[in-house]
């Protein structure tokens, strides 16, 4: 879109900004810092966070002839980045790409064909396997027909590409580093995002990989393929104390799907005031969903200075919840911001529109409950998208299955409209 920009880095998806809001990939920075530390020259190359045009942007990657090459895929960005792909390889053939993200990882022989790329990387553990796949392909010349490493789709010629299955994850989350904050520039980050209260604020390593939900269809967090690991408390504390200590974060978002609950929830705000992080000006926030944390872990939380609570209600009618499997009853909603306000964290309501299904009744009814959260106080901010089918998930299959998208032009996929038919017109939602 004209004037806009894909955020493609949003660790779970992807949007389009006029203002610019610059969102640290967290997987793909503990990815290079693992690699740095192994001994490879990194190159961290976000040409959006560093506020550099295209051009300029390819200029720069083609003088540096890197070896390998690794990029993020999502679905309104696949026709650009196919022919980006083959644009490299014929200024830089020797140059090895790597595609990973979750469009590519459900349909790997599609990327393949579709253009020059070598690999595709088939796990959301992307710091997993390239720890483990750069170093075979640097030992090993013959790596395209040896690779033994899960979760990969490697391209032997034109047209024959070879599986090496699914990845698994056996290792603890914990042997991936904290990112290194100035190998990805991180002040690139600090100020340009909207969930921040205060500046600088950053990306904590995420504490949570996937989801331990799971289950809502629309959510790249959902599939056979997909597990769920958690770093420990202690280590993800210490990476807050460095933040605060030795880089002057004053806010930290903790972007996990959804972050820590129960035990883990409360020994980690337990910890912050114990090492007295609470009491440095800096702001602590994550995503969570509704049911998920009580009153003893509210208020401990609060204490601790966490402030900033995204929470994904998506509708307020009762058939989309169910229909989304959200797992929660518009009841649960309430008394869940009841709570946040109670304790005096902010919650900021993430909506959805735009659902093939929706009738004019779910829609006023979502709008009626939202505007009633806000004007009474219960939420603090919101932000509302339209529904847009990507990266093959359950609510994109259904939407092709039932015949409801107007569209398979993946560029139509960038969130500007509706493509999916709706009940109401489409004009009505714009
Ligand atoms: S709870 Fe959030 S992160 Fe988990 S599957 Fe649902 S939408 Fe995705």
């Amino acid at each position: 879109q004209e004037g806009q920009k894909a955020m493609v880095s949003q660790n779970r998806n992807v949007q389009f900004f006029k203002k610019p809001t610059y969102l640290l990939p967290v997987i793909h920075a503990q990815a290079a810092t693992w690699l740095r530390d192994l001994g490879y020259d990194v190159l961290w190359d976000d040409g959006n966070s560093q506020e550099k045009n295209f051009d300029d942007w390819y200029q720069d990657l083609i003088a540096w002839e890197p070896d390998v090459v690794v990029l993020e895929s999502t679905t309104p960005v696949m026709k650009f980045y196919w022919s980006l792909v083959d644009r490299i390889k014929s200024h830089i053939p020797k140059s090895i790409i790597v595609m990973t993200g979750y469009h590519s990882m459900r349909k790997p022989e599609e990327t393949l064909l579709e253009s020059s790329t070598d690999v595709v990387l088939k796990s959301n553990h992307i710091d997993f396997v390239l720890k483990k796949l750069i170093p075979y392909i640097d030992e090993h010349e013959n790596w395209r027909s040896t690779c033994p490493i899960e979760g990969l789709t490697i391209r032997r010629d034109e047209k024959e590409f070879y599986d090496t299955g699914n990845f698994r994850q056996i290792e603890s989350l914990d042997l991936s580093p904290d990112v290194d904050r100035s190998l990805v520039n991180w002040k690139n980050y600090a100020y340009e995002n909207g969930n921040f209260l205060q500046t600088p604020g950053t990306y904590a390593t995420s504490v949570i990989r996937d989801c331990m939900f799971g289950k809502c269809t629309f959510c790249r967090y959902n599939g056979p393929d997909l597990t769920f690991s958690m770093r420990s408390v202690n280590k993800s504390l210490d990476e807050y104390q460095r933040l605060i200590e030795e880089n002057g974060a004053k806010e930290i978002f903790d972007d996990s799907g959804v972050w820590y609950r129960g035990a883990e929830a409360r020994a980690f705000a337990r910890g912050i005031i114990d090492r007295g992080l609470h009491k440095k000006g800096c702001y602590f926030g994550f995503n969570t969903r509704f049911g998920y944390l009580d009153e003893e872990t509210v208020s401990l939380l609060s204490r601790a200075n966490f402030r900033f609570i995204l929470v994904g209600l998506e509708a307020c009618d009762q058939e989309t919840l169910d229909r989304l499997d959200k797992g929660y009853s518009v009841e649960d909603v309430e008394n869940n911001l009841r709570l946040f306000s109670k304790y005096r964290l902010y919650p900021h309501l993430t909506i959805m529109v735009g659902y093939y299904w929706q009738t004019r009744q779910q829609l006023e009814k979502t709008i009626s409950t939202v505007r009633q959260f806000m004007f009474s106080g219960l939420a603090r901010t919101l932000q509302v998208t339209l529904c847009t089918p990507l990266d093959f998930t359950p609510y994109h299959q259904e939407c092709i299955d039932k015949n409801a998208l107007q569209t398979d032009n993946y560029n139509d996929f960038d969130m500007s409209c509706l493509i999916v038919n709706t009940p109401i017109p489409h004009d009505e939602y714009y």
